[in-house]
């Protein structure tokens, strides 16, 4: 059984996704992604302390994307790179010349793909786009809905693209997110 102290530590280990995933539990929280920890915690009143977690894990998200917003216009690579290039492993669903789409490492849904273009020229965010990406991100809408059938979720599916530090965008490499395997709300948070 995991401690109150250790899940603390999870939030500040990772970014603010963790505290999001485990506000959606009730009555426990749920800890996803590397297997640092997962477990129960009991308290009390669970829905205060998941009311203490959201604020948390807010805040921390915003201040994540503050800080990786600094960094998106300078050229700088990004961990997508290194996937892109094999460097640093990931669980690829679908690859051409141009796209590549591999599961995220904190899934917020059964099925969570993120889909990228291999080349960023200059897509850090959809916000950033021009014209002559017009093509591209076709594409990459295109490989959204083959990653849904490879999945087993065409059947219904969410597309998300966080563009900007308002819309928590963490990684300034432009990139789809595809979710489903369970329902969705609305309005998104
Ligand atoms: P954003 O917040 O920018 O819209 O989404 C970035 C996504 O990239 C997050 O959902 C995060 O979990 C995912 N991510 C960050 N680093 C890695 C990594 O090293 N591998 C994989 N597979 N996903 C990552």
């Amino acid at each position: 059984m995991a401690t109150i102290g250790n899940s603390f530590a999870l939030l500040r280990y990772g970014t603010g996704r963790w505290g999001l995933h485990a506000m959606s539990s009730i009555g426990f929280v749920r800890l996803v992604g590397p297997p640092i920890g997962v477990g129960r915690v009991s308290v009390h009143r669970p829905w205060l302390f998941r009311r203490s977690l959201c604020v948390k894990a807010a805040i921390s998200e915003e201040e994540a994307a503050k800080t990786a917003v600094a960094a998106a216009d300078s050229g700088a690579t990004t961990i997508f790179d290194k996937i892109i290039s094999k460097e640093i492993p990931s669980s690829i669903v679908y690859e051409d010349d141009e796209v590549l789409a591999f599961r995220d490492i904190s899934p917020q849904a059964p099925a969570h793909v993120l889909v990228i273009p291999k080349n960023r020229d200059g897509l850090t965010q959809l916000g950033k786009a021009e014209e002559r990406h017009a093509e591209v991100l076709g594409r990459l809408l295109y490989a959204a809905k083959v990653v849904a059938e490879k999945e087993g979720i065409a059947e219904g599916f969410r597309v998300v693209i966080n563009s900007g530090p308002s819309a928590c965008q963490s990684v300034y490499h432009l990139h789809l997110h595809v979710l489903g395997g369970r329902q969705m709300n609305w309005p998104p948070g």
